[in-house]
């Protein structure tokens, strides 16, 4: 299938197919003894995973693991399903997070009431999962991939406050969710996300130091793709964010409106993303993976909270 991308190691980058986009968010399946998917994709995107996983050889009573950098719904909203598809599969989660996945009633109200009608057509509905079939993980955790492999957690708030990075024992690769930001590879931009209402800058500094101590080989972008470049990119992921937020705080205290803010914010910082000049198509799938609402109300939202 051309949405499977070996990336080496036995890990299999899977494009999910976001609302039909290619290149929004992606799967990645570690083989072995033991397969697991690192972050399921939306509800609607859950067919197209099990069949990558059915072609990759990955059948009903095979898959060992499921794991979510975060139960935002792009990465954790098929959990459900694939809980469905895969009955024997474990879901790991941090703490956090893991009642949300056994009832996730307040989740979707939550999630109606920011994204509407448009709801249905980006995610669909997060199904519930048995309780007893969901693992937390604390500050650290492990996945056992079998053959003495492991993929160790590392709890990284900042972007979600239910967040971890991933790293596996084998290859180096760590999975870093939404925690360094989003990741277009069609044009290297690399773009902060810090959507309400948990973005916090001081943890998301912290989590983005804890990545690089951690000395990962390689990162995995849910959004979107393997990077070598690492010290470069989580450099780039801290630089990001204190400019979104410098011009966030200049907008907040000018007394601007989110609508205004917004205008500023995405003006001054225009130039530093190519993809924004690239064709419509690019530049509106880059907009979808990180828009600059989001973030701007993320950072005023965390503003709003930390004034004295
Ligand atoms: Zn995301």
């Amino acid at each position: 299938m051309d949405n499977i991308t070996d990336l080496g190691g036995d890990v299999y980058e899977i494009d999910t197919r976001m609302a039909g986009y290619p290149g929004i968010t992606a799967g990645y399946l570690i083989l072995g003894d033991r397969p697991c998917l690192v972050e399921t994709g939306t509800s609607t995107s859950a067919p197209v995973v099990r069949d990558a996983l059915n072609t990759l050889g990955v059948g009903p009573r095979d898959l060992a693991t499921v794991v979510v950098t975060h139960i935002h719904l792009d990465h954790a909203g098929g959990v459900g399903d694939i809980a469905e598809f895969f009955p024997e599969a474990e879901i790991v989660v941090h703490e956090k997070g893991a009642r949300h996945l056994a009832d996730p009633s307040r989740l979707m109200a939550s999630a109606r009431m920011v994204w509407g009608d448009k709801l249905d057509t980006l995610f669909g509905e997060l199904s519930a999962t048995e309780a007893s079939r969901i693992r937390a993980l604390g500050d650290t955790g492990s996945v056992d991939l079998g053959g003495g492999r492991t993929l160790r957690s590392h709890y990284s708030p900042g972007h979600a406050k239910h967040h971890v990075g991933l790293i596996d024992s084998h290859t180096g690769d760590l999975y870093v969710g939404d925690a360094a930001g989003v990741y277009l590879p069609q044009t290297g931009d690399l773009r902060p996300a810090t959507p309400p209402p948990d973005f916090d800058l001081r943890t998301a500094l912290d989590s983005i130091a804890l990545f690089e101590a951690l000395g990962p080989q390689r990162l995995l972008f849910s959004h979107y793709g393997p990077v070598t470049d690492v010290a470069g990119t989580l450099e780039r992921s801290a630089e990001e964010l204190r400019i979104w937020v410098d011009l966030t705080r200049q907008a907040h205290a000018e007394g601007m409106d989110l609508d205004h803010a917004v205008a500023m914010v995405r003006e001054r910082t225009r130039e530093r993303y190519a993809a924004l000049e690239a064709d419509d198509a690019t530049a509106e799938q880059f907009e979808l993976l990180s828009g600059a609402p989001s973030n701007v109300a993320g950072i005023m939202h965390w503003l709003d909270r930390v004034r004295p």
